[in-house]
This record gives structure tokens, C-alpha cells and sequence, in this order.
């Protein structure tokens, strides 16, 4: 390790002793920066990367709402702007009782780079709170956002901080939080907030953006390989936004896709799941994935278990962090798992990645593989902006060369520092260095 980057990270431990999350995606990107360091030394003397590991900002507040009898709940509400040196704060917003200062930086500082990556002019932000929407009515899930969105409203614009959706919060979270941000002041602002609903200014395939963007990436990756999604079996975790349009690009690409989860265990059927049933399930009834066994009583559902035990080829991780650990790595291999793409933030433990890359498993690093959502978000921005909007196709080609950009920029970055087949390594230069850059060309500020 490079001496500048051990002193950082010393640094970075003394001053988030109590973030672990945080820690392990500081240590996961600068362990693999130190090369960079040997031909810029301009960004030691300018201290470029202690500069890019404190937040330029970050707000917490108190949340008060009612539920359906009237009784008052405090939750807490964050928002980190940790980088904005190539474009507004741009990051989605959590609803999740796991929410802690912690979470919220190592994603915001995770958006950093993979923000970077999209070549779009966006810096990196997150937000969210403890909040559990799970089993909410939607009253109250509208006093929540309206809440919320009491305080955040000050701190947001479309130059500013453009927050967007995240776990807990999708399609119908954005609407209430736009809507009172209109009504608090004002203003018809369309880039405030992306995710919106399409009558109201948000971009077709946003929804499908992460997912699809994600099978994108992994097809990239096994081109390179000479080899094909087609006929493949793959395995899925979570069953939310990103999960659920990762499991429909890969069906429509070929492959069978036999697994997937909640928080409550997985489902397992041989014959492949069905998506439209699914979709149903949890994107419209918001239903506990077990009941799937109810259409399909040959499907198995095993409660508080991993897919990872499934056998397959592919393995997508898009349910939250840390999903797949040492021993979970170590099965898949074992089962045959060629590709691991990470639709989720951080959804690999370091040593779980490493070993990915040593016995030669592709391994796409959600910074490079998941950016496909905040891509599209960007699009959003732009179409906003301009007035305008685009059909369902336009937005696929653009997302489609996009993720093929941010594939080929990793592997021509990987190739240059002598790691060609780490994404990792390619992702996270790649990312760092572009904001290196424009960091450099501002001054000390
Ligand atoms: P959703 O809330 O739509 O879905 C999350 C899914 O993961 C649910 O199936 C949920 O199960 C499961 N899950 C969440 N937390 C846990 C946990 N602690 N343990 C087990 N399962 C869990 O979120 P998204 O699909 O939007 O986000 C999934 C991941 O993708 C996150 O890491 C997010 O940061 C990342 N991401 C999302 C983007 C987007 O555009 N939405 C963009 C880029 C990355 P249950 O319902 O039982 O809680």
C-alpha cells in the first residue's frame, strides 16, 4: 500500500471510529487508488484524498409524524453531500430501520465514484432515514415523506442536491415527497427529485434502469470472455426495484433465473420464477415474497436462508450490503458460479471480492455495474431541463451505451495499471480519477 494512502486511512479510522460500513468502503477504494499515486504526486501535495473522504457536508434533523391512530413517532432524517465537484449532490434517499450516519456515508461516498464513472455531470450524495415503511398504510407512509421533506426541502435544488429513490423509497415515496416540495415552495421544480413518475416529469425506463443496467454490464463482461447470458442459470437476491428488473433483462436475454429473496427468505423453483407473477406480488401488492408458493406450489420457499446455496452461473446480489460474505463466495465458486454482478452497494465483503478475482470469477463491482439508475436519473435531469421527454427506446439506447462506456473505461483502466481483469481496480481509478482531476483545477477549496 502506497504511504500517502495508509495515512489516510489512519486519518479516516480516528475520525469514523463508529462506521464500520463507511470504513470498509474507504479501505475498498483507496487500497486499490495506490498506484495512481506513484504517477501523480501532484495529489499528495494537495492532499487530494483526504479532501475526498470528508463530506463537504452532512445535515441530520428529526422526523415527527403520526401514524393511522394518531399516535407521534421521532425518526431521524440524514442527507450527506459528500462531493460536488463534478455536478450537484446526486444519490437516492433510504427508508430502512438500518439507517445510520454510517450507511449514509459509505453510500454517499460509493456515488462518488460511480457518479464519475457515467461520465455525467453529477457529484455524490445520500440520504434517507431509520424509518420502517414495512407494514405502513399509505397515509402514513404519505405523513413520513411529507415530514420529511418539511426539512430537506431547504436543502435541495435541481443545481444543488438532486436526491432520488433507494430502499424503502420508490416510485410512490418521490410522489409524495415532489408534492409537498411543490407546495412547501411553490415551484414547479421538475429537477428537484428523480424517479418521478412519468405525467409528472420522470424519464420511461427509470424504473428498469437499475436492473437492466446491471445485465447490461454482465453481458459486456461475458463478451469479453466469448461467452453468452443465454441458457445460463442464474440466481438473484432481494426482490425489489433492482432485483425485479434484473430478473426480467435476464429472462429476455435467456437466461432462467431460478431464485431471488426478501428479507424473509428465498424462493427456489427449478423451472425458472415468473417475472409478471412476481411484479405483482411486490411492485403492486407489496406482499411477502413467500407467498409466491401460493400460485406455484412446487416452488420451494426457505425461510432465513441465502440463495447463494442455490447452484447457478450468474449470481446478481441486489439486495443491500454485505449479502455475500467469505463462505458464500466460496459456495458459489464451488457450484460453479462464473459472474457476480452486483446490482446492490457493497453487497460483497472485500475478502468475498478478492476471492472472486484471484480464482478468475467476473466480478462487477456495483459502482461500475449498478450506475445504470443514476444514469438514467441524470437523463431525467435532462430531459427535465429541457423540456422534454424521450420514449422508453431512446432512454434503453442511451443506458445501453452508457453501461457499455463504463465497462470498456474500467478495462482500459484496469489494463493501464497492470490489473486488466479487476473491475475493481478499473472502476475505482477510473472513478477517483476524473474527480481528481476537476478537484485539482478548482484550488484548494
Ligand atoms: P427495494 O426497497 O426496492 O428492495 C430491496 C430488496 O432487498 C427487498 O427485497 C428487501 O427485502 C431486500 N432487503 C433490503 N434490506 C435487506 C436486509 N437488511 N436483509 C435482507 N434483505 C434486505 O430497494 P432497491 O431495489 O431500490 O435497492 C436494492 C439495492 O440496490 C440497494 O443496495 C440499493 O442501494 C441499490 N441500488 C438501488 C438503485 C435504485 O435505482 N433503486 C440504484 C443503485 C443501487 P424486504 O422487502 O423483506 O426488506
Amino acid at each position: 500500500m502506497h504511504p500517502y494512502v495508509k495515512q489516510v486511512l489512519e486519518t479516516i479510522e480516528k475520525r469514523n471510529r463508529h462506521e464500520p460500513e463507511f470504513l470498509q468502503a474507504a479501505h475498498e477504494v483507496l487500497e486499490s487508488l495506490s498506484p495512481v499515486f506513484d504517477v501523480h504526486p501532484e495529489y499528495i501535495e494537495n492532499n487530494i484524498l483526504d479532501r475526498l473522504c470528508e463530506p463537504e457536508r452532512q445535515l441530520i434533523f428529526r422526523v415527527t409524524w403520526q401514524d393511522d391512530s394518531g399516535k407521534v413517532f421521532v425518526n431521524r432524517g440524514y442527507r450527506v453531500n459528500f462531493n460536488s465537484t463534478l455536478g450537484p449532490y446526486k444519490g437516492g434517499l433510504r427508508f430502512h430501520p438500518t439507517v445510520n450516519l454510517g450507511i449514509m456515508k459509505f453510500l454517499a461516498f460509493e456515488q462518488i465514484f460511480k457518479n464519475s464513472l457515467t461520465g455525467l455531470s453529477i457529484g455524490g450524495g445520500k440520504g434517507g432515514s431509520d424509518f420502517d415503511p414495512k407494514g405502513r398504510s399509505d397515509n402514513e407512509i404519505m405523513r413520513f415523506c411529507q415530514s420529511f421533506m418539511t426539512e430537506l426541502w431547504r436543502h435541495i435544488g435541481s443545481s444543488t442536491d438532486v436526491p432520488a429513490g433507494d430502499i424503502g423509497v420508490g416510485g410512490r415515496e418521490i410522489g409524495y415527497l415532489f408534492g409537498y416540495y411543490k407546495r412547501l415552495t411553490n415551484r414547479f421544480d421538475l429537477g428537484v427529485l428523480t424517479g418521478k413518475g412519468v405525467d409528472f416529469g420522470g424519464s420511461m425506463g427509470r424504473k428498469e434502469a437499475t436492473g437492466f443496467g446491471c445485465v447490461y454490464f454482465a453481458k459486456d463482461m461475458l463478451e469479453r470472455k466469448k461467452e453468452t447470458i443465454q441458457g445460463k442459470t442464474a440466481v438473484v437476491s432481494g426482490s425489489g426495484n433492482v432485483a425485479l428488473y434484473t430478473i426480467k433483462k435476464l429472462q429476455e436475454l435467456g437466461a432462467k433465473v431460478v431464485a431471488c429473496s426478501d428479507s424473509g427468505g428465498y424462493i427456489y423453483d427449478k423451472n425458472g420464477l415468473d417475472f409478471d407473477y412476481l411484479r405483482q406480488l411486490k411492485e403492486v401488492e407489496r406482499k411477502r415474497l413467500a407467498v409466491y408458493q401460493s400460485k406455484y406450489p412446487n416452488s420451494i420457499f426457505k425461510p432465513n436462508a441465502k440463495v447463494w446455496e442455490i447452484p447457478c452461473t450468474l449470481a446478481f446480489p441486489c439486495a443491500t450490503q454485505n449479502e455475500i460474505q467469505l463462505p458464500d463466495a466460496e459456495l458459489l465458486i464451488k457450484n460453479g458460479c462464473i459472474l457476480v454482478c452486483e446490482g446492490a452497494n457493497m453487497p460483497t465483503t472485500q475478502d468475498a471480492f478478492r476471492l472472486f478475482e484471484s480464482k478468475g470469477v467476473l466480478f462487477g463491482p456495483g459502482k461500475a455495474a449498478n450506475a445504470g439508475g443514476v444514469a438514467v436519473s441524470a437523463l431525467e435531469m435532462q430531459q427535465n431541463a429541457a423540456l422534454t421527454s424521450w420514449t422508453f427506446e431512446e432512454v434503453d439506447r442511451k443506458l445501453q451505451a452508457i453501461m457499455m462506456k463504463i465497462h470498456n473505461t474500467c478495462v482500459e483502466c484496469a489494463t493501464q495499471y497492470d490489473n486488466p481483469n479487476s473491475y475493481v481496480t478499473g472502476a475505482n481509478i477510473a472513478g477517483f480519477k476524473r474527480v481528481a482531476h476537476a478537484m485539482m483545477a478548482y484550488g484548494v477549496i
